[in-house]
């Protein structure tokens, strides 16, 4: 484009690209087929239903492109203050019927592709998931991008974009096997590539101290120097021509050779360095809930802090304008601890780099981040030791210790002579060796801090962080998690969507799910629980499908539907449910082949989740499962009174299928220990019922479903020390009630063969060491389960439950946890760009 004529013609292309793509049948047809012959160059002869995918998803991705550019454009223009959004993962899912039906172009496609020859519904069974996180947090990040673009928030998410994501579960014998997830072998679609946008990341090196008008100036030399490439993810937002960006780093080596190694004639060496850069962000760690404690790790970390926080500065000096206006201009929500190392590294880069005084930089740093903390288990705490970040990132370290300091100097003040306070409220824990404590950094750095449901937030102020609290009250908030409606009912659950539409005459509600309520005088209407019940039967007759393709077992539709799915963890209590699904067996057992149908109902106990690969008892507990399946599955006795399925490589779009064919839903864990949870909303949205504990979010769900509407059972938060304190005092033939003990007999002699692992299993608890308290909850948790069985019996009583549950499901919806971060932390306004072909759309 470099002619004499330039100017000329930059208009004309401008003027040109300033028409829209119409979404009318033949267009989209062509496009989908110039992808075919332009983009694939695929001829008939070598065409597949993935390559219909792929041209499909770039016809799609055009779209997505025209509304991406305008809006960063319009953001821009209106120079607004612009959240952004650092999250170690980012679970999204499948792109294709997502963006498809946010677009509101799912109908004409579906058409448009039809005539092609493929049906669009297996044309999105070509997509691999990208499964860039571990579970609930990666999620919840993705659920807030969708919530962000619909409600129109200036907003940017920023991550890694690893080449292998979660690992892909196979269970083979009864025990988990971990193969690599390289997700990008096929190419995708979804991201656009900045070749141009690379920033320089430096690692280890030295200090170096230099005097400047007189006064002390430290300079990071830093060593090793890799390059951190954007990958742009468009995600449209619903009802609104806004699409906002998910920018994602991949490591890659400079461009510098290290011509040392080269003159010195190693040329192998100096290649191996270049290959160890694009190693930075190739892997996910599977750990969750859990801290690794890895050198390589935290430079992940860092790499994502340091790219981040170069493009928003850059962005922001856009405009000429003082340092001051930083805070009105950006908002930087830290998911979790892992990129808290953003709060040193912009303070590291407005006064080593921009010569801020200390106090100025600290009072902008201070106002432009938020934290949000999501566990209070010690294991997951984030905890780097000294000497890792000493090595690493020596200047970061110096700055740690600096802001300490002068917090510490504010703390004496306000706490003369209080030791302890301050040893608790310290960035630096005195252990040996020393660590620097995450969480106390993002608290100190961050002008609000929120847990993520109720009893979460409350229990942040009164135990974990309650010297922070009692020292700034009012930097402690409550944000209730949510899940988009959009992924969990819209796309998801095709029928009850329509349902609603057709109830509520019309599809608002999808952005605004209080609408929903509005159905509370059909919950006993005979002609809705019909198509209530019908809608839940197809969706079972999926997930029946389903699983008899992937674990080849047929399950009875009749059976009720009980699901726990979601990370193996012991804190979740897997382990509880399926030691009382062999109490049920022994149950069934012992009465006679004639009472047998009388006294049980059918039910199939699905569980899903994977284990973090070096989660022994995790593991254990996989294993005890598909025992236990092997066994009651080809007992003829039994037949389909009770069927238990280990569904393989629980994911989002299994998610998709698994959750609204759900009838009851397991959320089990010990009061106290899930922050807040995300599957139970969207098992709830979908009319599933809760069994579960007073715990993270369950316990606002039953404030807005009713309790009555849900079977809730267990110790309460403020038991569980003096249960513990008893169970340590009790000798454990009489702290396990006696069906505990007649299930652990059973195991103890190998009635579920592997008996060494599992009798090691069972023993994690036994002799007074049941930290999770399986053993103070079991009584009540069968009586719950009675409940269960009494209500399902009853079919209409179920089916007002049920549809309950879903219609008084409004509080879960992301797009309110996002209303409220905007309004009461982030104070950022919508800017709604003008739809430019309106008629189109
Ligand atoms: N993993 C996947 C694939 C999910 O879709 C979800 C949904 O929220 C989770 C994990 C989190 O589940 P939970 O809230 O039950 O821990």
């Amino acid at each position: 484009f470099g002619s004499q004529n330039n100017l000329t013609q930059n208009e004309k292309m401008w003027k040109l690209m300033q028409s829209y793509i119409n979404n009318d049948k033949e267009t989209i047809q062509q496009s989908i087929v110039n992808h075919v012959e332009y983009t694939l160059a695929k001829t008939r002869f070598d065409f597949s239903v993935f390559h219909a995918y792929q041209a499909i998803s770039h016809s799609v991705r055009d779209r997505l492109i025209e509304a991406f550019n305008d809006t960063a454009q319009y953001f821009t223009h209106h120079d607004c203050k612009r959240v952004y959004y650092l999250s170690i993962e980012f679970l999204m899912g499948r792109y294709l019927q997502n963006a498809l039906i946010n677009l509101e172009l799912e109908e004409n496609y579906k058409e448009a592709v039809l005539e092609l020859g493929y049906n669009l519904e297996s044309v999105y069974e070509q997509e691999v998931d990208p499964a860039l996180g571990n579970g609930g947090l990666g999620r919840l990040a993705a659920c807030f991008l969708d919530s962000m673009a619909t409600l129109n928030i200036p907003a940017w998410g920023y991550g890694i974009r690893y080449s292998y994501g979660i690992f892909r579960q196979l269970i083979k014998d009864g025990y988990q096997y971990e193969v690599p997830d390289y997700w990008l072998d096929n190419g995708n679609p979804w991201e656009i590539e900045r070749l141009d946008v690379n920033y320089p990341i430096r690692f280890y090196g030295y200090v170096r101290k230099i005097h400047e008008n007189g006064k002390e100036k430290s300079i990071w030399e830093g060593g090793e120097l890799v390059l951190a490439r954007a990958y742009d993810n468009p995600i449209p937002g619903y009802d609104t021509y806004n699409t906002i960006n998910l920018r994602l780093w991949r490591s890659l080596p400079a461009r510098e050779f290290d011509f040392n190694s080269f003159n010195q004639g190693d040329y192998f060496k100096a290649l191996e360095e270049r290959e160890k850069a694009e190693y930075i962000t190739s892997v996910l760690y599977p750990n969750d809930s859990n801290y690794s404690g890895k050198e390589l790790r935290l430079k992940q970390q860092y790499l994502l802090v340091c790219a981040t926080i170069q493009d928003v500065i850059r962005r922001f000096k856009k405009k000429k304008r003082d340092w001051k206006e930083l805070p009105e201009k950006i908002a930087v929500q830290l998911n979790d601890t892992h990129p808290a190392m953003a709060i040193v590294e912009l303070l590291r880069v407005l006064i080593d780099h921009e010569n801020l005084e200390i106090e100025f930089a600290w009072e902008l740093v201070y106002r432009s981040f938020s934290y949000t903390n999501h566990t209070i288990l010690p294991e997951a705490l984030e905890k780097w030791g000294i000497d890792l970040l000493a090595n690493l990132l020596p200047r970061h370290l110096e700055i740690v210790y600096l802001i300490n300091f002068i917090f510490l100097e504010k703390v004496t003040k306000k706490f003369p002579n209080d030791l302890h306070r301050l040893s608790s409220l310290s960035i630096i824990e005195e252990s040996n060796p020393k660590k620097i404590r995450m969480a106390n950094l993002s608290i100190i750095g961050s002008h609000a801090v929120n847990g993520v449901a109720a009893i979460h937030s409350n229990l942040l102020t009164t135990t974990l962080f309650k010297d922070f609290y009692e020292l700034r009250p009012k930097k402690f908030q409550n944000k209730t998690n949510g899940v988009t409606p959009r992924r969990w009912i819209r796309c998801c659950n095709v029928q009850l969507a329509q349902l609603y539409t057709e109830q509520l005459g019309g599809d608002t509600w999808v952005t605004d799910l209080t609408q929903v309520k509005c159905l509370e005088n059909m919950v006993e209407d005979p002609e809705f629980q019909n198509n209530w019940q019908r809608i839940k039967r197809q969706n079972k007759e999926q997930l029946k499908w389903w699983v008899k393709e992937n674990c080849g077992i047929d399950i009875n539709l009749d059976s009720l539907f009980d699901v726990q799915v979601k990370r193996l963890h012991e804190y979740k209590r897997q382990f509880m449910n399926i030691l009382y699904v062999i109490h049920r067996y022994l149950q069934i057992k012992k009465t006679t082949a004639d009472q047998r149908y009388a006294k049980f109902l059918p039910r199939t106990i699905m569980f899903g989740g994977k284990a973090a690969p070096g989660y022994i008892n995790a593991k254990r507990i996989i294993k005890l499962i598909c025992s236990v399946a092997d066994k009651v599955n080809t007992d003829s006795e039994v037949g389909d009174l009770l069927k238990i399925v280990y569904l393989p490589n629980y994911n989002v779009s299994n998610a998709q299928i698994i959750i609204p064919a759900t009838e009851l839903s397991q959320h089990i864990s010990t009061a106290g220990l899930e922050a807040s949870g995300t599957s139970n909303m969207k098992f709830v949205m979908n009319g599933s019922l809760i069994i579960g504990t007073m715990d993270g979010a369950n316990v606002e769900i039953a404030e807005e479903v009713g309790k009555e509407n849900m079977f809730i059972f267990g110790a309460l938060v403020d038991d569980i020390e003096g249960l513990r304190n008893n169970m340590r005092n009790t000798d454990p033939s009489q702290y396990f009630p006696p069906e505990l003990n007649e299930v652990f007999q059973k195991i103890d002699e190998g009635f579920f063969g592997a008996v060494d692992e599992l009798r090691q299993l069972i023993s994690t608890i036994r002799n007074r060491n049941d930290y999770y308290l399986i053993g103070a909850d079991f009584k009540s948790y069968l009586e719950a389960q009675k409940k269960v069985d009494e209500s399902y019996r009853n079919k209409k009583l179920w089916t007002k439950m049920s549809i309950c549950n879903a219609i008084r499901s409004a509080k879960f919806s992301s797009d309110r946890t996002i209303q409220q971060y905007a309004d009461e932390i982030w104070g950022v306004k919508a800017f709604q760009i003008p739809n430019p072909s309106q008629s189109a759309r």
